[in-house]
């Protein structure tokens, strides 16, 4: 089943964050009004649900832009025309990715009226998060974000922060881990890396300092934080390695799933895709599924798997990583092929470094146990490896994959 990031506002914003690689679609459209009008809005919402008939569950996802500029009686709507096209025995979900800023009391009971998970984007402390999430004229943001996240808290919604992770935060991996932990109270937490170019920017995460950032707040939460604290990053591996496939399209091994849809129904192969080149077709004109199904996006999807370069196929984690987004792929191989990803380097820090614990997590799970039971394991190896006990028994996670 695919799935749609609506972005009701297009690239409308009332923030200005400096690494924002979507403000600049604006362009594509001029003269817009950049707003999604009840028809589309219909539109979309029927064929969603129309091509879901029979699934146990769909999510309708809204994005921005900032989805907030369109008013909550749009999303009201939106509820009413889910309860009118949904067949019975499907779950809806929906869920809504926004900076915060304009969220209140409304707002946040409404999304837990509705039970519907909002995603918070805020990159950690607040000299970090205000380096680069600015409004219109510049000032800082942090203060208003944090007002979201106390306000959603008290009305009893649900929801994820959403990092960004980059060159002021990219060092920092622990000060951003805890303070979402023990700050904010979060409990789901994204991490995405910012890669801007080529050429690459100074704000651009490096590659090995996303994998040290993973990795530091990996060795934090495999010790404290198991079943408590949901990493995407991390639940997405232990996906893998217990034979799923990842859950982020980034490190599945094809992709083209996740379009996106614009406010006039033009829909694009992918969120970081809407150029023309990436156009597929408008859902005023085409049925949905038929967009979702055309040989371009399957042919879009499967070049993500078509595309590895051999030092990629011959990779040792490429079953966790499978090249990540092709949007990244702008180096050329140690043997002079191009396409390799930027963040390479990180990504074999990272799958490299979690192997361990992902196997553990993975038998245990196997053998009817609770993953978290991880966390005891690893202090008693530690304790006995520190008292120079000798190595016990090899044990299920030892045996190669
Ligand atoms: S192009 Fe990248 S972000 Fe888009 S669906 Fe593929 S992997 Fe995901
Ligand atoms: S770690 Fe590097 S070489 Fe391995 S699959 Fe990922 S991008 Fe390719």
């Amino acid at each position: 089943m695919f799935h749609v990031m609506a972005k009701p506002t297009g690239a409308i914003c009332n923030l200005d964050c400096k690494y924002c690689f979507f403000l600049s679609k604006e362009s594509l459209y001029p003269g817009s009004p950049y707003r999604m009008g009840p028809d589309v809005q219909e539109t979309y919402i029927r064929q969603v649900l129309a091509a879901a008939h029979g699934a146990p569950s769909v999510t309708i996802a809204w994005q921005g832009g900032e989805p907030t500029l369109m008013g909550l009686d749009f999303f009201r709507r939106a509820l009413e025309l889910t309860r009118k096209y949904v067949t019975p025995g499907t779950a809806v979900e929906h869920t809504f990715q926004t900076n915060g800023t304009l969220l209140d009391d409304e707002w946040c009971r409404f999304f837990a009226d509705n039970r519907i998970l909002a995603g918070l984007s805020l990159d950690g402390p607040k000299d970090i998060h205000d380096t680069y999430r600015v409004d219109k004229g510049g000032q800082p943001t942090f203060d208003k974000v944090m007002r979201a996240a106390r306000r959603l808290q008290a009305a009893g919604a649900e929801f994820n922060i959403l990092c960004t992770v980059h060159a002021a935060n990219g060092d920092r991996p622990l000060d951003v881990y805890r303070f979402f932990r023990d700050v904010v109270k979060a409990k789901y937490l994204q991490f995405i890396p910012i890669v801007e170019g080529p050429p690459v920017t100074e704000r651009s995460v490096k590659p090995e300092q996303w994998g040290r950032f993973l990795n530091a707040i990996f060795d934090e939460w495999i010790r404290k934080d198991v079943g408590t604290i949901y990493v995407q990053h991390f639940d997405s591996a232990l996906a893998c390695w217990h034979g799923a496939g990842a859950a982020l399209c980034i490190h599945q091994e094809t992709c083209g799933q996740a379009m996106a849809l614009m406010p006039n129904g033009d829909v694009y192969s992918c969120d970081h895709y809407v150029d023309p080149e990436y156009f597929l077709g408008n859902i005023m004109r085409e049925d949905l599924t038929q967009i979702a199904t055309q040989p371009k996006q399957i042919a879009f999807g499967n070049g993500k798997r078509d595309g590895l370069p051999k030092y990629c196929l011959e990779c040792n984690v490429r079953f966790a990583c499978h090249g990540e987004c092709p949007k990244s792929r702008f180096l050329t191989t140690p043997d002079g092929e191009v396409g390799l990803n930027y963040l390479c380097a990180g990504h074999k820090l990272y799958f490299n470094h979690i192997d361990k614990p992902m196997r553990m997590m993975s038998a245990l799970i196997r053998q009817g146990r609770h993953a978290g039971e991880v966390m005891g394991l690893l202090v008693e190896q530690e304790r006995q490896k520190k008292m120079g006990m000798p190595t016990r028994a090899r044990a299920a996670w030892d045996r190669p994959r």
